[in-house]
């Protein structure tokens, strides 16, 4: 019976050893659900390295690695030591997929895009040669038929409350700055609702009453959203995920979710800057109306946490500080930032390469929590100061309360609150050593 590893690899904290925690709340689906496309013959064991020891000496045939973001170069470091022991090794994820060439200098195959089909060629290829191929591109057309994901890889783990199930793929939108846009170009996929709800029930049926629902965009087919929501209902699970604010702008829609057990949405709220949105051809975001449409997410009952970037080209060190007073203003219980990062790969990387507006080019220090390229107006050493004086305040003990305990919805939604609370807790940890945070 042959045996294929599975690593998720976690980031580096600034000591510059990899980040672990005592358990995770948001397990990835990509694990499981390759485990259950690969053949019945395969052992599959998965690591996830935030949670479990990474043991160098496994008895594994093969190695594959997981790479979101830049935990792509504890990713290559992993591999260095497998490879070293005589293993092949492939690697996916977007952050392999969008430079696959630099990957391949790492590791012997790289898997790019969606790996539904691509997967179970490389494992037969092993399994016939004992050799893979450099490069698996083969790009999937469709979600349907995809088997319910090997939930007990996730369940043996300490995890939180929730499973993840997947609802669809991609993005009707191009903003410039997003590796979403880059790998789907603008398309964005559902799966059949059918199979959506069998993975919902087979989440209830192992004794949880809480899901996320994986998807880019919820909000990006408000029909299959609508249709999914009223197949929900009957089942009386609670549920997150995330989407643009276009939501709110649907009361009607809105409403459903929340009836459906929504019960927290992460919105890409971006700025607070309109001209630095539409710069980043997200104008159809409009600033004016994120307090508007914050407040009706609010009244619906959802529990709403933001991602906010700062560092576009009409930001100064008064846009920072705006961002604040905003997050204070409008009370946004769980807020996160990022530093605007050019991802190799993207056009906006070429396009500021090009420009000669790089810092550098050591990817490893393109965390999001570092400027790497110069803003029009200000340096990138004010950008990265200004982003952590932004998360100390955001992040301390004062802002935290205001925006979580005694908000007045504590009285209506107390469980939220709290829930919101230790979130804040659980990033304040991290800010203080100055790790982005943004693992949970
Ligand atoms: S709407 Fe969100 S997911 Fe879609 S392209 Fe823009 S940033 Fe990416």
């Amino acid at each position: 019976m042959p045996k294929l590893l599975l690593i998720q690899p976690t980031q580096y904290g600034p000591d510059g050893r990899p980040c672990r925690q005592d358990r995770i709340y948001l397990p990835g689906l990509v694990f499981p659900l390759l485990a259950a496309i690969a053949p019945r013959h395969w052992e599959i064991d998965v690591r996830i390295e935030v949670v479990d020891e990474i043991d160098c000496d496994a008895d594994a045939d093969l190695v594959g690695i997981g790479t979101m973001g830049y935990t792509i170069f504890r990713g290559i470091e992993i591999a260095a030591e497998f490879r070293r022991r005589g293993k092949q090794v492939f690697m996916g994820g977007y952050m392999a997929s969008l430079v696959p060439t630099h990957a391949l200098e790492h590791v012997d195959s790289v898997v790019v895009g969606d790996a539904e089909v691509s997967f179970p060629r490389l494992l037969a290829d092993f399994e016939r040669t004992g050799r893979i191929e450099r490069i698996y591109d083969h790009p999937v057309d469709s979600l349907a038929g995809l088997p319910v994901p090997r939930y007990d890889l996730l369940t043996s783990k300490p995890i939180g409350g929730m499973l993840p199930v997947q609802a669809g793929r991609g993005c009707p939108h191009l903003c410039s700055f997003c590796s979403i846009a880059c790998i789907y170009k603008g398309r964005y996929m559902a799966r059949p609702l059918d199979e959506v709800i069998r993975d919902v029930a087979a989440v209830r049926d192992l004794g949880y009453r809480s899901f996320y629902l994986l998807d880019d965009n919820i909000v990006s087919e408000p029909r299959f959203l609508e249709d999914l929501c009223n197949a929900l209902i009957p089942l009386k699970m609670t549920w997150a995920s995330q989407c643009s604010l276009q939501l709110a702008r649907n009361p009607r829609l809105l409403g459903l979710v929340a009836r459906s057990g929504c019960n927290m949405m992460s919105f890409g709220l971006e700025s607070i800057a309109q001209e630095g949105l539409d710069r980043l051809g997200k104008s159809w975001v409009k600033v004016a109306e994120h307090e508007a449409l914050l407040k009706r997410i609010e009244d619906a009952g959802i529990l709403a946490s933001s991602e906010m970037m700062v560092g576009l080209d009409s930001d100064t060190d008064a846009t920072i500080d705006a961002t604040y007073e905003f997050v204070e203003r409008a009370r946004i219980p769980i807020p996160r930032f990022y530093i605007l990062t050019p991802g190799p790969g993207s056009a906006m990387y070429d396009e500021m390469r090009a420009a000669g507006r790089l810092v550098h080019e050591d990817w490893r220090r393109y965390s999001g929590s570092e400027a790497v390229h110069r803003p029009e107006r200000m340096t990138p050493e004010a950008l990265t100061e200004g982003y952590w004086r932004l998360n100390e305040r955001v992040f301390s003990l004062g802002s935290i309360l205001r925006r979580t305990l005694f908000h007045p919805r504590t009285l209506r939604h107390p469980g939220q609150q709290a829930f919101a609370f230790g979130v804040n807790m659980h990033y304040r940890k991290y800010v203080r050593r100055r790790v982005p945070p943004n693992i949970f």
